[in-house]
């Protein structure tokens, strides 16, 4: 296993062998790991995420998260899209998984390129909303929830550069 998402594959999960050449593919301009088997290129693209910026009265959700990337940091919530999600969804359910909040969401603000573990590149769809309601506890991905006025965000503790360009760019246009 390697840090570098484009080398990380064991076995072809076409024909299940365990050997690759660096080539690059036909119609392609980039060497691609190639199966010596059978030819299956392993394309790898980023990981689909959602979040949004939820505020109330004047202030804004922050988790704090309890593992890495980014432990023991802030963040607003969110996490990745699954396969039958589209974004918009998967921003309400990781608020209220995340928060325990119900929130409506509203406006795309903008998409932003964003490392995960192991080097996995994500982009995050982020999202404002408005909270409509609360519904239970959060999970234990988050060590806390807090609602923070907007001119005390804790901006030497935000976890993604991203995240903290997002917010920036959330709270000077609103
Ligand atoms: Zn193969």
């Amino acid at each position: 296993m390697s840090d570098d998402p484009r080398l990380d594959v064991q076995y072809c999960p076409q024909c299940g062998g365990t050997e690759f050449e660096r080539r690059i593919p036909k119609r392609d301009d980039h060497e691609r790991l190639c199966c010596t088997q059978c030819g299956w290129v392993h394309y790898v693209g980023p990981a689909l995420a959602a979040a949004a910026i939820l505020e109330n009265e004047g202030r804004i959700c922050l988790v704090r998260r309890a593992w890495e990337p980014g432990k023991g940091l802030w963040t607003f919530p969110g996490g990745f899209v699954d396969l039958e999600e589209n974004p918009v969804e998967a921003a309400r359910r990781e608020v209220e998984e995340e928060t325990g909040y119900v929130a409506e969401i509203g406006d795309l603000l903008g998409c932003y390129r964003s490392m995960g573990p192991k080097g996995k590149r994500v982009v995050v769809v982020v999202y404002s909303a408005r909270l409509v309601g609360e519904k239970g506890t959060a999970s234990e991905e988050v060590e806390k929830v807090a609602w923070f006025p907007r001119d005390e965000i804790p901006w030497d503790a935000f976890a993604f550069p991203t995240g903290a360009d997002a917010l920036r760019r959330y709270l000077d246009s609103s």
